[in-house]
């Protein structure tokens, strides 16, 4: 196994329009779990395909460690690249049982006998369904299958597992079991995982980084948690998290991070500045202070162990928040912003 790299790849289709992915960077670690993220039709697809080899790029290269899998003149195909390509419509033969699924695979490359065995026992054991190699797919339930599929693809021990958002389908419900299996598989097989997905949440849950993309680029690559507390830009901003954007004339000179005091001082000394700034506010950051920003209860709902709120700010604005207390419609809510992050 190695690194994942890709060296500013482009992939033109030639249809006229914009390149479906543009000078895109980015590696995977050994061992790493990307999400890529980013709006329907801005080249997941396209990116995941060319990895594992069913488009070429038009620019740039593709390595796994030292080994050129791609360039504009070079093309390995698929079934050299050592990977795995899991897709959201997984097909099991409904004939065989569950072993013989899983261990399709390892019959096509001539595997046999002990080693054949104890590499379907393995692949079953990582999915936790070793109790089920004799059953039959329709005897399973649709995370089971599923678990089946990834075992399937597990089995011949690929450098790199590339699924391209394999839940888009699914329940809520199953959803969220599936993305424990998927967490657990990664950990468990110690593959190198690219996960493609549209849901913010689905990657921040999953993955050890998330890169995300818009309009075939990448916008920024970093751990869940970095691109949550510092995203770049209001494209990030906006597709990861809760949260308000507020946009102000500011002076000169705004830090990253604004914490309370400075955060009222430059809403105080807004109206005048040279710049505007965009400032994100997360809604765990906006807490009651009678002292604080005046805001109106805009709307409200009700989530169980909380009540999110949209609040109206004097200027207009809309801020979100969450409270603890029973709040309505109307209700005056001054706020302090206890820290918020300049896009
Ligand atoms: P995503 O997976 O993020 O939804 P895709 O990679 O499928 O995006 O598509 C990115 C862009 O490339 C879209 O504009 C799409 O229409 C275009 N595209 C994808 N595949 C082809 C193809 N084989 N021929 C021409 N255009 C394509
Ligand atoms: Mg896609």
């Amino acid at each position: 196994m190695a690194k994942l790299i890709l060296n500013h790849i482009s992939k033109d289709f030639g249809t006229g329009g914009r390149a479906a992915v543009n000078a895109l960077s980015l590696d995977v670690r050994e061992g790493g779990f990307l999400a890529l993220l980013g709006p329907s039709g801005c080249g997941k697809t396209t990116v995941l395909r060319m990895i594992a080899g069913f488009e070429q790029p038009t620019d740039g290269s593709i390595h796994l460690g030292e080994r050129l899998l791609a360039d504009a003149a070079n093309m390995l195909p698929p079934e050299r690249r050592n990977m795995a390509m899991v897709f959201q419509s997984y097909a099991l033969w409904p004939h065989m049982n569950v072993a013989d699924n899983v261990g399709y695979p390892l019959k096509v490359r001539g595997i046999s006998g002990e080693r054949y065995r104890e590499k379907v026992r393995e692949a079953l054991a990582t999915v936790r369904l070793g109790d089920y190699a004799e059953r039959r797919p329709a005897d399973l339930s649709g995370g089971q299958r599923q678990r089946v599929a990834l075992a399937r693809c597990l089995v011949t021990s690929p450098d790199v597992v590339l699924l391209d958002e394999p839940l888009a389908n699914l329940d809520r419900h199953l959803k969220k079991e599936m993305e424990e299996t998927f967490r657990e598989f990664h950990q468990r097989s110690g593959a190198t995982m690219v996960y493609v997905t549209h849901d913010q949440s689905e990657a921040m849950a999953l993955a050890t980084d998330v890169a995300v993309m818009s309009e075939g680029r990448l916008l920024q690559m970093a751990p869940p948690a970095e691109i949550y507390a510092r995203p770049e830009g209001k494209m990030v901003g906006g597709l990861v998290g809760q949260g308000a954007i507020l946009s102000f004339a500011f002076p000169d000179g705004v830090p990253r991070r604004v914490d309370w005091p400075s955060f009222r001082g430059l809403w105080e000394n807004r109206v005048g500045g040279s710049g505007n700034a965009d400032i994100l506010v997360r809604p765990e950051d906006v807490v009651a202070d009678a002292e604080g920003i005046s805001c109106r209860v805009d709307s409200v709902l009700y989530e169980g162990e909380r009540y999110a709120m949209r609040l109206s700010m004097p200027d207009g604005q809309l801020l979100r928040a969450y409270s603890r207390e029973a709040v309505a419609t109307g209700d005056d809510y001054p706020v302090a912003i206890r820290s918020a992050w300049r896009l």
